[in-house]
Parts: C-alpha cells; sequence; structure tokens
C-alpha cells in the first residue's frame, strides 16, 4: 500500500512556534544531548530538568563521566530510578575515552556498538547532535504516526514498529532530521496525547487518518499487557550502638550499585518476620530479633511490583560482613542521606528519621 506524505512543513512550522523552552534544546553540544536523551527515557521532562543541570554541573565532559567514582555517580542519579541507565552512561563514557579518542561516534549505526544506546537513542543523538539523516521512534513517535496513518496493527509488535519507523524515514526532510524527530516528539508530548488529544490545534489534522475517521481514541491498539508479578519484601533496620546497618548491592542487575537495608523476598510458608530475620543473615551473617514494623512501602518496577516492608531489628550477635553484596556498613542516621538509595529505602528512610525526631513515639501503628 502506498502511503501519503504528511505536511512537513507545517509541523515544523508549529514546532518553531510553540516548542517547550528546554535546555538540551539550547545546545548542540553531543554529550549534553546524550545525557538529555537518556534521561528523558522513562523519566518525565519536568523531573529531568534539575537533574539535567546537576549532573552536567557534576560531570561536565565525558571524560569526568568515566572517570566519576561509582558512588558520586549513584547518588547524582538518585530518584530518577532506572538505574541501569547510570551504569550504562558511564561503561559508554569509558568506552568513548578508550576507543573513540573522546568523542561520540557520529551514526547511529557506530553509536549502537556503545553500552545504553539502543536503536532510539542512537538516532536522536546522532540527528540532533550530528544532523544524520535518521529517524528516532519513542512512545509519542509512535502513537502520532499511528493516528495519522490510522495503523490498526498492535503497537506493540516488533513489525508495527517498523511499519512506523518506514513511514516516519518516508516523511523525512533532508538535512533537518533532528528537527523533525523532535517536532514530532514535542506533538505526541503536548497536542496528540494519549488520553486528550488536541486536534482542533494539531497542525496535521488535515492529513490525519484517525481525525478525518473520527475515531482518534481509536489508535494505537495496544493489546493487554501481560499481568506483572507481586513480590513481598521484608527489610532489617539493624540497630546497634546508635548506628544502622546498610549494605551495598551488586554492581550488576535491578537497583546494582546502590544501597539497601538488608532484605530480600519472602518465601512460600514463611512469614515476614521469619524472612527479614533469614535475608539480615544470609546477607550480611548476622543474628537479629526483628521487631516492630515501621513502613510498607508499594513500589512497582518494569517486570514486577513490590510490596517492601521494614522492621527494626536488635542485633543480637555476629560481625557484619557482605555475604552477598559488595559491602556493608554501620551508619548514623544522619550519615544515610551520603549515600545513594533506591526509592523505597528512600521512603524507609524517611519514615525512619520522622520516627527518631518525634518525641511522641511511633509515627506508625506497630503491625506485628
Ligand atoms: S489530528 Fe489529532 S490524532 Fe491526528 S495527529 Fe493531530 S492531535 Fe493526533
Amino acid at each position: 500500500m502506498a502511503y501519503k506524505k504528511i505536511s512537513v512543513k507545517k509541523l515544523l512550522q508549529w514546532f518553531l512556534k510553540n516548542k517547550r523552552d528546554l535546555p538540551w534544546r539550547k545546545t548542540k553540544n553531543p554529550y549534553h544531548i546524550w545525557i538529555s536523551e537518556v534521561m528523558l527515557q522513562q523519566t518525565q521532562v519536568a523531573t529531568v530538568v534539575p537533574y539535567y543541570y546537576r549532573f552536567l554541573e557534576k560531570f561536565p565532559t565525558i571524560k569526568a563521566l568515566a572517570e566519576a567514582q561509582t558512588d558520586e555517580l549513584m547518588k547524582c542519579w538518585e530518584g530518577l530510578g532506572y538505574y541501569a541507565r547510570a551504569r550504562n552512561l558511564q561503561h559508554a563514557a569509558q568506552t568513548v575515552m578508550r576507543e573513540h579518542g573522546g568523542n561520540l561516534p557520529k551514526t547511529h549505526e557506530a553509536l549502537q556498538s556503545l553500552k545504553g544506546f539502543g536503536a532510539y537513542t542512537s538516532a536522536s543523538v546522532a540527528s540532533l547532535a550530528f544532523g544524520e539523516d535518521c529517524a528516532a521512534i519513542d512512545g509519542n513517535v509512535l502513537r502520532v504516526f499511528a493516528r495519522l496513518y490510522a495503523i490498526a496493527d498492535d503497537i506493540r509488535l516488533p513489525a508495527t514498529k517498523s511499519k512506523i519507523e518506514q513511514l516516519a524515514t518516508l516523511n523525512l526532510p533532508k538535512g533537518r532530521a533532528g528537527e523533525f524527530n523532535e517536532a514530532v516528539m514535542e506533538l505526541g508530548a503536548t497536542v496528540c496525547t494519549p488520553k486528550n488529544p488536541q486536534c482542533s490545534a494539531c497542525p496535521l489534522n488535515q492529513d490525519c487518518a484517525a481525525f478525518q475517521q473520527d475515531a482518534v481514541l481509536s489508535y494505537p491498539f495496544k493489546s493487554a499487557k501481560p499481568k506483572i508479578p507481586h513480590k513481598e519484601i521484608a527489610i532489617g533496620i539493624v540497630q546497634r550502638e546508635g548506628k544502622v546497618l546498610i549494605a551495598l548491592r551488586p554492581p550488576d542487575g535491578l537497583l546494582g550499585n546502590l544501597w539497601e537495608f538488608p532484605g530480600g523476598k519472602k518465601e512460600l510458608n514463611e512469614t515476614l518476620v521469619e524472612c527479614c530475620k533469614r535475608e539480615v543473615e544470609e546477607e550480611t551473617g548476622l543474628q537479629v530479633q526483628v521487631g516492630e514494623r515501621i513502613a510498607v512501602v508499594k513500589h512497582t518496577y518494569t517486570h514486577f511490583k513490590i510490596t517492601l516492608h521494614a522492621f527494626l531489628c536488635t542485633y543480637q550477635s555476629g560481625e557484619a560482613h557482605p555475604k552477598s553484596s559488595q559491602d556493608v556498613r554501620w551508619v548514623a542516621l544522619h550519615e544515610l542521606n551520603q549515600f545513594a538509595f533506591p526509592k523505597a529505602n528512600k521512603s524507609v528512610i524517611t519514615a525512619l528519621l520522622r520516627r527518631s525526631e518525634s518525641s511522641v513515639g511511633t509515627l506508625f501503628e506497630p503491625m506485628v
């Protein structure tokens, strides 16, 4: 089937007039563009802006990022989530220093050899920073094109994505791919939104098949997501001589290189208290008495959800050592904010600090 081109001229004019004033739009520095693109994956623009400034202040060059201390890097990323992004950034920066003379490669194909550069990030950086004519396809672009061309196929399927990439490529204006990619993404983020698209204000409404069919919300078609599993996690806040015990997660895998309170997943036929005691011992070698539960935190990761139960624990015996982590440390409560923790643990710390400041006693009902 032959597809007609959309009015790219109208789109680019609209973009010029309506684009949001964002810091990474004022630079052609490939490193800055790269950092912004990685931060914007899975994260809202408003959240990213302060992180973007802080990160570039702390690590102003690829060399600085390559040489950063892991702890400093993770602390700078703390709260943004998807921590593999930070580890991949540093890995890629080290490769760039070692194999590319400190400069990012200039094509999307070459960029894809670096860790963390998938199809989208490579095309985005190559088009924005180096002017390569290639289409960058993210969730916004998929939605906009599915509507423009009334694509009824399941948007989760690779074949649908590749069809949309072909349509975006068909419309790519030579020499202005970066601007075009940004314009489509901006349209998706501000006008062609998932729930309430503002079609009357859209520069492409005359080209849009879904709008012409009066069926905008039927596109894109998405098959139901498989249900994600749920895990019950018990963690122990082990106290000894005015300090609490924290452990450093292994460098790779989920939440790698972040600090946490020792704990883990509840097994079948085990209570949360038993789980807490067992996990603390398996992770650190300490025997503890499990006491009051001071916080319950729910959190959703990409592939599973957790309910995390935090228990105060009293030290009984043993010497703490890293059995399944990289390191363990006893720290005072006021020192906790010097370490990078995952979001669910941060909520526990907040509860812990509030509790320690409260003269009345606990803010949380004892639940055990
Ligand atoms: S007309 Fe509506 S559905 Fe079509 S691209 Fe514009 S905002 Fe999206």
